[in-house]
């Protein structure tokens, strides 16, 4: 089975520097889930425990984790237990109650990219449940530069002419300040002097994003816990949130939901008057 994915095409200026218009998200990892370890344990109480293992309704490996995990809790493994197709029931309860710690059983990771400094700034503010790995603007050099172009910017031709001049420039600017860094390295610039070729790139790169605007891409894979990604679709797929990382929120909800559609079922798109759209969850904060 392939996982979920929005894509996002790469533009290119006239003088070929390349920029992207959206965000865009691709689930690397879910869990897989196998229960049949447990007929042991399960057996082993001789009240027909295992017969949990034979539900004829199969769950998505996210909510079969969840739900066991919370069944365990009350050692709800019997007959008159919630049976997988009352799944829903039994999930909405438990985001109804606020008992939303065994969501952060299923964890999930997402590779973003088309999302600017800006934007991961602020995905990064959400810190519990959450795993970051972000590419280093001190290691890695202008050969991958790429921009992103706000919404406002390409619903305007003049601010979209504006848009690709600037990057152009900066670009330019960047590639320009990293030559002048690398001369004066090489000519033994004090502030530059350690040795070594990735101290040298480093120190070159380190200085050089002074040039860099917030548009530039900052790709990232984050690896959080559903009741994680719940939240941070509801307070960034809000209408009161900056509209691309609102976007990324609604792409991330896009390639969440199927691998967990009961958990994410009160999460509803709505249309907004100004044509962009927002995400309102039913049960907030779980
Ligand atoms: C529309 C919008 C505008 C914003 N504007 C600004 C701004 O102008 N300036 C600014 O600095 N930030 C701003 N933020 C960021 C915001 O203040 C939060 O930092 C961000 O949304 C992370 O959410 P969170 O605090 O719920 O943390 P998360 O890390 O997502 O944590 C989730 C929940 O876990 C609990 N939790 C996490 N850490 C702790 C802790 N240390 N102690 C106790 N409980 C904890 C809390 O209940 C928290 O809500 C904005 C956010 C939004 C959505």
């Amino acid at each position: 089975m392939s996982y979920p994915v929005v894509h996002s095409p790469v533009f290119r200026t006239i003088s070929d520097t390349p920029y992207l218009r959206g965000p865009g998200v691709v689930v690397l990892s879910a869990p897989h889930v196998d229960l049949s370890g447990m007929r042991p344990f399960l057996i082993d109480f001789g009240m027909g425990f295992e017969n949990y293992l034979d539900d004829p309704t199969d769950l998505p490996d996210c909510e079969k984790l969840i739900k066991v995990a919370g069944q365990l809790c009350y050692f709800s493994f019997g007959e008159k237990r919630t049976k997988n197709d009352q799944a829903q029931a039994y999930f909405d309860h438990i985001k109804e109650g606020g008992h939303g710690s065994v969501l952060e059983h299923a964890n999930i990771s997402l590779l973003l990219y088309g999302v600017d400094r800006a934007t991961t700034h602020e995905i990064v503010r959400h810190r519990a449940g959450w795993g970051f790995s972000q590419v280093s603007q001190r290691f890695v050099d202008g050969k991958t530069l790429r921009f992103v172009e706000r919404p406002e910017f390409q619903a305007h031709a003049g601010l979209h002419q504006l848009f690709k001049e600037r990057i152009d420039r900066v670009a330019d600017e960047y590639g320009r300040l990293a030559d002048v860094l690398l001369t004066a390295q090489k000519d033994g610039l004090e502030v530059l002097s350690e040795e070594g070729r990735t101290a040298l790139r480093k120190k070159v790169n380190q200085a050089a994003r002074a040039a860099l605007t917030n548009e530039t891409e900052a790709p990232i894979i984050v690896t959080g816990n559903l009741r994680a990604v719940r939240h941070k679709v509801e307070m960034r797929a809000n209408k009161g949130a900056d509209l691309p990382i609102r976007q990324l929120a609604v792409n991330i909800l896009e390639c969440v939901r199927p691998l967990a559609p009961r958990i994410m079922a009160d999460h509803e798109v709505e249309s907004l008057s100004d044509g962009t759209v927002a995400v309102n969850a039913k049960f907030r904060k779980v």
